[in-house]
Parts: C-alpha cells; structure tokens; sequence
C-alpha cells in the first residue's frame, strides 16, 4: 500500500507554527511605571510596583529612598 512520503509543505509547517511565537509575546505587558516588560496581573520584576502599590522590595527602590 502507498504511503504518503509528507503530509504537509515546509512552508505551510511553518506558517501554521509561526502563530505560536506570537501568543508566547502577547502574555508579555508593559509596566506603566517604569516601562519594563513584565508578566499580567504580576508585580513587576523592576520596580515592584503592581496596581498603583509596591509589593515587592526591589534593590534599586531601597537605594532610592536611603
Ligand atoms: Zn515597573
């Protein structure tokens, strides 16, 4: 019995798994503090600062208010 030697084009691989890197980014947001990439309703790794409040000690927030 034959047997099909692929099933689908590199090309047409490709284009189906090139929206997969697309959402890998979209779940990255911009901090409105200071701008640095951070995760969804996370606190941000740069500043702290998540809704308005600091909820993580940062170095470089402690070194600011010494
Ligand atoms: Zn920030």
């Amino acid at each position: 019995m034959p047997v099909p030697r692929r099933r689908h084009c590199s090309s047409r691989r490709d284009r189906r798994r090139a929206h997969t890197k697309l959402e890998a980014v979209a779940g990255i947001v911009e901090c409105p503090k200071c701008a640095a990439p951070r995760l969804p309703h996370r606190a941000c790794p740069a500043c702290g600062e998540y809704n308005g409040r600091i909820y993580k000690r940062v170095k470089a927030v402690k070194e600011a208010k010494q």
